[in-house]
C-alpha cells in the first residue's frame, strides 16, 4: 500500500498478521459484538466476528528524507508474556529493498511509544549484541516517555521492560537517539502530536502538505471497531481514562475533516476517513 499526501509519500511495511492478539486486548470486541457492526465486514473483520489486524511500519518520504514510523517486534527478542511476538525470524528489513533503499538510507526512526511491538527493529542481534539497525538514522523518542520506562514501572508487561533494554537503551548508548518534546517537528510537513493514555507520552505522527492531511495513529486506537465504540478500551493502556479521552478527542477532530487516518494496527487497506453515518462514527475508505 502507498499513500500520497501533498508532496509527501507514505509506504506500508507489514511485519505480521495480528488479529487474534489485538482482539484479545480489546475485551469488548467479542465475535458477537463485532458481528453486530456490519460495516466492519469484510475488510476489518470476517463474517464470524473475528478481527483482522496487522503489525506494521510506515515509511514516510518528505523533502528527500526517509522517516520510519514504528519498528514492530523485530527478530530474536525474548518476550516471555507474548511469546507469539517473540523470537521472530522475519525478513522485514529486506522489504525496504522494494522501495530501492537499505537500512543505511533511513534518516529518522520515530517510535510513537515505547511498547515492544513499536521498537523491535531499532536493533538487530549481531554476535550476541544489540546493534542499531539503521546506522545513519536519528532515532526520535519522547524524552518523558523514555524517562517513564526507565523508572521500570511495576504495572507494565515484562516484555515492554525487556524491549527498553534490547531495543531502546542500545540506541541511547550508541548516541543515535534524540530525546524530544512531544510536539517535535521533523520539517514543515511532518510533526508529532500528543495522544497520551495508551502510554504516558504516546504521540501520533501528523502529515500536512499542500492542504492535505494525514495522521499515523500509533496505538491511541487499535482497530476500526473503536471508531464506532471508542469506549471499548485496551487492557494494556497505562491510563485507561486518559486513553479514552484521547481517543474521543482525536476522533472528534477527524470526523468529516478529510484527514486520512492510517491506523498502526489496522488491517488492509489501512487508510481511511472518519465519517458520521446514521448518528454514529464509522471508518470509511
Ligand atoms: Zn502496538
Amino acid at each position: 500500500m502507498k499513500w500520497i499526501v501533498g508532496d509527501v509519500e507514505i509506504f506500508q511495511i507489514v511485519e505480521l498478521e495480528a488479529g487474534k492478539i489485538i482482539q484479545s486486548i480489546i475485551p469488548d470486541a467479542s465475535p458477537e459484538n463485532v458481528k453486530k457492526m456490519n460495516w466492519l465486514i469484510p475488510n476489518y473483520a470476517d463474517k464470524n466476528g473475528i478481527l483482522k489486524a496487522l503489525v506494521q511500519s510506515f515509511l514516510i518520504k518528505s523533502n528527500e528524507k526517509y522517516i520510519l514510523v514504528d519498528t514492530c517486534n523485530g527478530n530474536d527478542k525474548n518476550r516471555p508474556s507474548m511469546t507469539e511476538w517473540g523470537n521472530l525470524k522475519i525478513k522485514f528489513i529486506e522489504k525496504l529493498n522494494e522501495f530501492g533503499i537499505t537500512p543505511s538510507n533511513i534518516d529518522y526512526v520515530v517510535c510513537t511509544h515505547l511498547h515492544f511491538d513499536h521498537v523491535g527493529w531499532n536493533t538487530t542481534l549481531i554476535n550476541q549484541k544489540w546493534i542499531p539497525t539503521f546506522p545513519n538514522a536519528k532515532y526520535i523518542f519522547s524524552k518523558k516517555e523514555y524517562e517513564y520506562w526507565k523508572s521500570k514501572p511495576k504495572k507494565e508487561l515484562v516484555d515492554d521492560l525487556l524491549g527498553i533494554e534490547d531495543s531502546v537503551q542500545p540506541i541511547i548508548d550508541t548516541g543515535l537517539a534524540e530525546l524530544v518534546k512531544d510536539d517535535y517537528k521533523f520539517d514543515e510537513n511532518i510533526s508529532l502530536i500528543q495522544t497520551p493514555g495508551h502510554t504516558p507520552h504516546h504521540v501520533s505522527v501528523q502529515i500536512q502538505s499542500q492542504g492535505k492531511n494525514a495522521l499515523i495513529s500509533g496505538d491511541f486506537i487499535y482497530h476500526p471497531c473503536q471508531v464506532e465504540k471508542p469506549e471499548w478500551g485496551n487492557t494494556v493502556d497505562t491510563y485507561s481514562d486518559q486513553a479514552l479521552e484521547t481517543r474521543k478527542k482525536i476522533l472528534s477532530t477527524l470526523v468529516d475533516s478529510g484527514t486520512l487516518l492510517l491506523g498502526s494496527h489496522f488491517p488492509n487497506p489501512v487508510g481511511g476517513y472518519i465519517v458520521k453515518k446514521d448518528g454514529k462514527l464509522i471508518f470509511k475508505i
